[in-house]
C-alpha cells in the first residue's frame, strides 16, 4: 500500500522532506501540501513537477479524505495545532522538532495522544537514525565499556544568523543531545545546570557563547555537554561515553586521511546540513514503514515532551546559574513499550 501524505510547511526541511519522498524514497506519495504562504508552496509544487494539489490552510491538509498521514514541517509555534488536529483526526503524524514550543503544549499533545489510545505521533530527533549513534548505541547495549558512568559531548557549528538569539543555543541546538543521550543511555534527567564559560569575541550582540551544560540522570550518569555555536572551525559533533571498562567515541564522518604540504589531516564538516543528511532517509523510510504497519517505532511524543521540559529546566538553569531539579511524572504505561 502506498502511503498518501499530506505536508504542512514547504520551507527549507518541509522541501527538502518533500523531495526525498518523492525521489529517493518508497513506500509513500505527498498528495496534499500547504504553506502559510500558499504562493510559495504552489511555486515549490510546480518546479518540482510534483503531482500534488496544494490547499488553503494545514488544517484542510489533515482532514482530506485522500490524506493517509501527515507530515508537520511548519514554523515551531504552530506544530501543536497540526499535531492535535492529526491526532483529532486519528492520522498518524510525523512531526519535526519541537514537538511543541512549551512543555504544556507538549503534555497537551501526550494527554490527546493517550486519550485516543493508540500512538499516533512520531517527532523528528532524526540522530537516533544516524548510523553513527546507532553504532556507539550496540557497542553500549552489548555492554563492551561496562555500565555507562560519564559522557562527553560538543556540538559546535562554524557560526550562527544573527536572528538566532537567547534560548536557541538550547532549543534549537542542544535539543538533539537531549533526545539523542536519552535514547543512547536508556535513562532520564533529574537535573539541569548550565555554565557560561568566557564568551568568544565571535559572538553576535546578545548571544553568550560557549556555553556548557550539565546533566545528571536517573541512574546517576553525568553528561558535559559544549555547545559552541560560532567556534568557526566547523560543524563538529563529538561524544564520548565513559563506561566501567572503556570509552565509547561517536564515530567521525568519513574523510579521506590526507597526508599534503608537510601535514596528515582529515576534513571537518562545515554544513550542519551534510552531517546528518543521510539520517534523514533512513529517519523517514523507516517512519513510512512503521506506519504502514499501524505502529509507531521512533521518538514518541513522550520523548517530544520530555525534550521540552528538559529544555525548560536548561534555560532555567542558565538564567539562575543554579542547579535546576528535572521533575516529571513516570512515563505512561502507554509509552512503556517505546523510549
Ligand atoms: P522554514 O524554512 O522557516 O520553514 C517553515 C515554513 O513553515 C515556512 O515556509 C513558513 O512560512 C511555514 N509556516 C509557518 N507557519 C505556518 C502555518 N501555520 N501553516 C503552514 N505553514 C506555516 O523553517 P525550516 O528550517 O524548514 O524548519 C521547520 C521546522 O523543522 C522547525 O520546527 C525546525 O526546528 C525543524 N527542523 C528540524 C531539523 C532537524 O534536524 N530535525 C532541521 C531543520 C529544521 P513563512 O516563511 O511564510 O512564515
Amino acid at each position: 500500500m502506498t502511503l498518501r501524505l499530506g505536508v504542512i510547511g514547504t520551507g527549507a526541511i518541509g522541501q527538502d522532506h518533500i523531495r526525498r519522498i518523492t525521489h529517493k524514497l518508497s513506500g509513500a506519495r505527498v498528495v496534499a501540501l500547504n504553506d502559510i504562504n500558499k504562493a510559495q508552496a504552489r511555486a515549490f509544487a510546480t518546479q518540482e513537477r510534483l503531482d500534488a494539489r496544494v490547499v488553503d490552510t494545514g488544517k484542510e491538509v489533515v482532514d482530506a479524505a485522500d490524506v493517509d498521514a501527515v507530515v508537520v514541517t511548519s514554523w515551531g509555534p504552530s506544530h501543536e495545532e497540526f499535531v492535535l488536529a492529526s491526532i483529532a483526526a486519528g492520522k498518524p503524524v510525523f512531526c519535526e522538532k519541537p514537538l511543541a514550543i512549551t512543555a504544556a503544549g507538549a503534555l497537551r499533545i501526550v494527554e490527546a495522544e493517550m486519550k485516543h489510545g493508540r500512538m499516533l505521533v512520531q517527532v523528528g530527533f532524526m540522530r537516533r537514525y544516524d548510523a553513527g549513534y546507532r553504532a556507539l548505541k550496540k557497542v553500549l547495549d552489548a555492554g563492551a565499556i561496562g555500565d555507562a558512568l560519564m559522557v562527553h559531548c560538543a556540538h559546535r557549528n562554524p557560526s550562527v544568523p544573527e536572528n538566532y538569539t537567547g534560548d536557541m543555543a538550547i532549543t534549537d541546538t542542544f535539543v538533539h543531545e537531549i533526545d539523542v543521550l536519552r535514547w543512547l543511555l536508556d535513562d532520564d534527567y533529574v537535573s539541569a545546570q548550565v555554565i557560561a564559560p568566557r564568551c568568544t569575541r565571535h559572538a553576535h550582540a546578545g548571544l553568550h557563547d560557549p556555553i556548557i551544560v550539565l546533566l545528571e540522570t536517573r541512574k546517576g550518569i553525568r553528561i558535559d555537554a559544549e555547545v559552541f555555536v560560532a567556534c568557526r572551525f566547523g560543524y563538529d559533533i563529538q561524544c564520548q561515553v565513559v563506561g566501567e571498562t572503556g570509552a565509547a567515541n561517536l564515530p567521525e564522518p568519513q574523510s579521506v586521511p590526507l597526508r599534503s604540504a608537510g601535514r596528515a589531516s582529515t576534513e571537518i564538516l562545515m554544513d550542519w546540513k551534510q552531517r546528518f543528511i543521510d539520517s534523514y532517509d533512513v529517519e523517514l523510510q523507516e517512519w513510512i514503514a512503521s506506519t504502514q504497519a499501524g505502529v509507531v517505532h521512533g521518538p514518541t511524543a513522550w520523548d517530544g515532551y520530555f525534550a521540552a521540559v528538559t529544555a525548560d529546566a536548561c534555560i532555567a538553569a542558565r538564567r539562575s546559574g543554579q542547579v535546576v531539579p528535572i521533575s516529571i511524572a513516570d512515563r505512561p504505561a502507554f509509552y512503556d513499550n517505546k523510549r
